[in-house]
């Protein structure tokens, strides 16, 4: 048994989980019957998602790796030259003058 992932966020680890049985890798969630009910009264314990192969350790994290948000690249936020606000990267115009931000112009 090896840890691939642990999280409070029970929707993801459940969303992680079926992605590994439909590729035909056994895991299970520790800690999903009592987590909510004893660890967090005694010590807050994050449940995790769990392989029973050491073996297929691997496999589980090159599969849950492009939809693991803290591995995918980090995207880069920008200054406007105009006015100096900071603008999220998918913006293209600045949210506060409406100035072409300067990585469109690349
Ligand atoms: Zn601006």
């Amino acid at each position: 048994m090896r840890e691939v992932l642990s999280s409070l966020d029970w929707t993801r680890l459940g969303f992680y989980k079926s992605l590994l049985d439909e590729a035909g890798i056994t895991s299970f969630i520790r800690n999903e019957h009592t987590a909510q009910l004893i660890n967090i009264l005694i010590a807050p314990c994050q449940p995790s998602l769990c392989v029973v192969n050491d073996d297929e350790y691997d496999a589980a994290i090159a599969l849950l790796r492009p939809h693991h948000d803290p591995m995918l690249p980090h995207i880069e936020e920008w200054n406007c030259a105009s006015c100096g606000e900071n603008n999220p990267a998918e913006f293209e115009l600045c949210w506060n003058c409406q100035k072409l931000g300067e990585q469109a112009s690349c």
